[in-house]
């Protein structure tokens, strides 16, 4: 394992990564590093093409140092597809979607639950506490379980069912709040500081490993084109592990010498009913404020307060990219033009980003002719209510 170290990107100081850690005294989120010269010795681009078609072909950039505590489904190496038809109808040419919905448990939250179980497992956790708004619990509930550990998961009673009934499959001890993922994120404080130590809290960036899981989406945009990166990403951002992973991915890559050094600009798209990190980007902020009353269907990307805010704004800012709201009736209007025309149910979250996409080709941000991928975080059969079929006629029999 070439994983050497726990670093805080606020205040600089190194944690120790054999032992489970948390945020950093001063708050921050931790960042694993890895000795990349040493890693970069023993592996080559050319060689992952040769490994199984998951994520843990990415071992030697991964926190696990013992095999036998991988504990996987088959995630990752999903398809990048390419979507011509919409491409041309927004302006698009080289539109191109990865699609996280065959992910196990349906989201690409299963990249994160893999890496984080894995190496929880790896440092002797039990059980696991963490508040969700679906589908990281259904997958952090699923992937616990195949550990052998236990998992607590508080959710909004707003939750998608589905995420709800994931959890109790998975034999996982569900709690629901009637209030958002911020009220679910009190109880767990709680329910971890009362457990003497025998909880650890997997909350979205309060351990370092979640993340790890995720930057795999990073690696695998550049691979499946070729060690090439696209001109931009779109990602709908929620907690922002998905953007900051595919950021802290990238800057791998690039001290690795694997990629040219120019990055792709990133695109943080959020919902017009909860855009802490857009109002952020606009005002030229460092921090984001926690959004009031936050409200969408895309429901992943519900999270008012995000306490990655200041990793989100940066990997923005050094990429020259943006942040960009969109509504709820856009994108349910997106989500099914787009299944018109290419066959693929998006999940919102997902249908968000070709909407950003859309109005960025519109206004001259996205040029002609370049190259930009979407990320389709979920499965569209997971999110049913987003196609109404009331008014299919009945034929006579
Ligand atoms: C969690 C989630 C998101 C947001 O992910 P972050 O990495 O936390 O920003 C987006 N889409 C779906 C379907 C999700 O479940
Ligand atoms: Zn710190």
């Amino acid at each position: 394992m070439y994983l050497t170290h726990l670093e805080c990107p606020r205040c600089g100081r190194e944690h120790d990564a054999g032992v489970l850690q948390n945020l950093c005294e001063c708050g921050s989120p931790l960042l694993a590093r890895y000795d990349l010269a040493a890693a970069a010795r023993v592996v080559e681009p050319e060689r992952f093409g040769l490994r199984p078609a998951d994520l843990w072909r990415y071992r030697e950039l991964l926190p696990v140092a013992d095999p036998r505590n991988v504990t996987t489904l088959g995630e990752g190496w999903t398809p990048m597809l390419r979507v011509p038809a919409y491409g041309a109808d927004i302006g698009i040419d080289e539109l191109l979607v990865k699609d996280e919905g065959l992910t196990p448990t349906g989201s690409f939250k299963a990249r994160g639950a893999a890496v984080g179980v894995s190496r929880a497992r790896e440092l002797g956790v039990r059980r696991i506490a963490m508040p969700t708004n679906g589908n990281a619990g259904a997958a952090w509930a699923t992937y616990a379980t195949r550990a052998g550990l236990g998992a607590t998961i508080v959710m909004p009673l707003s939750a998608p069912t589905i995420c709800r009934q994931e959890c109790l499959a998975a034999g996982a001890d569900l709690r629901l709040v009637d209030g958002l993922i911020g009220d679910a994120g009190r109880q767990v404080a709680a329910l971890v500081a009362a457990s003497d130590g025998t909880v650890f809290d997997a909350g979205t960036l309060r351990e370092p490993y979640r993340l790890e899981g995720k930057k795999t989406m990073g690696f695998e945009i550049v691979e499946q084109l070729g060690w090439q990166v696209p001109d931009v990403i779109i990602y709908p951002t929620g907690g922002g592990v998905g953007l900051i992973g595919i950021h802290k991915a990238l800057g791998e890559l690039r001290e690795l010498g694997w990629v040219e050094d120019k990055l792709p600009r990133l695109v943080a798209v959020q919902s017009t009913g909860c855009a802490p990190i857009v109002r952020a980007f606009a005002a030229g902020d460092d921090r984001a404020r926690p959004w009031e009353d936050a409200h969408t269907v895309a429901f992943g990307i519900t999270v008012p307060a995000p306490l990655g805010d200041e990793l989100i704004l940066a990997a923005l800012r050094a990429t020259a990219g943006t942040a960009i709201a969109v509504d709820d009736a856009e994108i349910l209007t997106d989500l099914r033009d787009f299944a018109a025309r290419e066959g693929l149910l998006l999940c919102p979250e997902g249908a968000a980003c070709l909407t950003a996409a859309r109005r960025l080709r519109a206004c001259g941000w996205i040029r002609a002719g370049e190259r930009v991928v979407v990320l389709n975080t979920g499965a569209g059969v997971k999110y049913p209510e987003t196609i109404d079929v009331s008014g299919v006629p009945v034929l006579p029999r």
